[in-house]
């Protein structure tokens, strides 16, 4: 494959748009991974595909898109549920039983997001929900919107302050109704996707899976792990490569850019060649040009 500066293909395969939790619009978000000199980007909010359209509608000469989601599943190997993200590469967005589990999804967070807030200001906390929805602008609303709306009340001063123990990331956080990991990776392979582990070994978000998991996983038609994401330490990036050569897994690296809900830029990791033509043999739904 060509690249558009002549040197190695640049190919970031996990960012999000404000169709969920980030900052820049799909058309914004395909805008600035040209700017940014990706020859490919993938467009994977949480839980939707609402944002292909726009993002096919403002590609570029040079630049491709990989059409995708980040889905919320959940591990019920564990007590509680461990919560992960899968994502899912170029699925048939219109496979009627993944369309309803997505809807159903963003339906709870909604939910859960106004519990949150109910907890928030039972704690004399100052914040509201119709505010936080408005923030989300219609797409899937999470605790990034809720921490947006801390940052606005002037109660924490940084994103990171509000994923800390004592605000959403654990005294206010409520678990999410999740997809059941082994029913994700089916119904994204019943819908033609390929599935990948998002961030399998983040311990510093929290809880992580063991790699009996994974290897079932792996069993279960799982394609591939993101090893090279910024949540993984240089021995958790390792212990992720080996584990995906043990079983076979190709293995992805991306920025999981979220405009500036966080700090990591467009493009800091990058997923190689091989394993991006693996996703895209193993896709139902064509990568976009411009
Ligand atoms: P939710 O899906 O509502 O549970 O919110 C999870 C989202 O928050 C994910 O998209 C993460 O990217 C983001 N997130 C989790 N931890 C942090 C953090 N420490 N700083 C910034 N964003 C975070
Ligand atoms: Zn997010
Ligand atoms: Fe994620
Ligand atoms: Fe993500």
């Amino acid at each position: 494959m060509t690249s558009r500066t002549g040197s190695a293909p640049r190919i970031d395969l996990h960012a999000h748009s404000t169709a969920s939790d980030g900052t820049l619009t799909p058309a914004g978000l395909v805008g600035a991974a040209f700017d940014a000199g990706l020859d490919v980007l993938a467009i994977t909010d949480h839980d939707t595909t609402a944002g292909w359209a726009p993002a096919v509608g403002a590609l570029r000469p040079g630049l491709r898109l990989v059409r995708g989601a980040e889905l919320s599943c959940r591990w019920s190997g564990a007590q509680p549920a461990v919560p992960l993200h899968l994502l899912a590469y170029l699925f048939d967005p219109d496979h009627p039983e993944l369309v309803a589990e997505l809807a159903r999804v963003r339906a709870a967070r909604e939910e859960r997001g106004e519990r949150m807030v109910g907890l928030l200001r039972a704690d004399g906390i100052d914040v509201n929900w119709p505010d936080i929805l408005a923030g989300a602008g219609g797409g899937t609303v999470g605790r990034p919107h809720i921490a947006q709306a801390l940052i606005r009340a002037g109660l924490v001063d940084s994103v990171r302050e509000a994923f800390g123990p004592d605000w959403l990331g654990e005294r206010y956080r409520l678990p999410k109704e999740d997809i059941d990991v082994f029913r994700a990776v089916r119904l994204v392979r019943e819908a033609g996707g390929v599935p990948v582990f998002a961030h399998p070994r983040a311990t510093r978000r929290g809880r992580v899976v063991p790699d009996e998991l994974i290897a079932e996983l792996a069993a279960a038609g799982l394609a591939g792990l993101e090893t090279d994401h910024e949540d993984h330490s240089p021995a958790e990036r390792e212990h992720v490569r080996a584990l995906a050569a043990e079983l076979g897994l190709l293995v992805t690296g991306s920025s999981d850019f979220h405009g500036t809900h966080k700090t990591v830029q467009l493009g800091a990791f990058s997923t190689s060649v091989e394993a991006y033509e693996r996703i895209v043999a193993e896709g139902v739904t064509e990568v976009a040009s411009g």
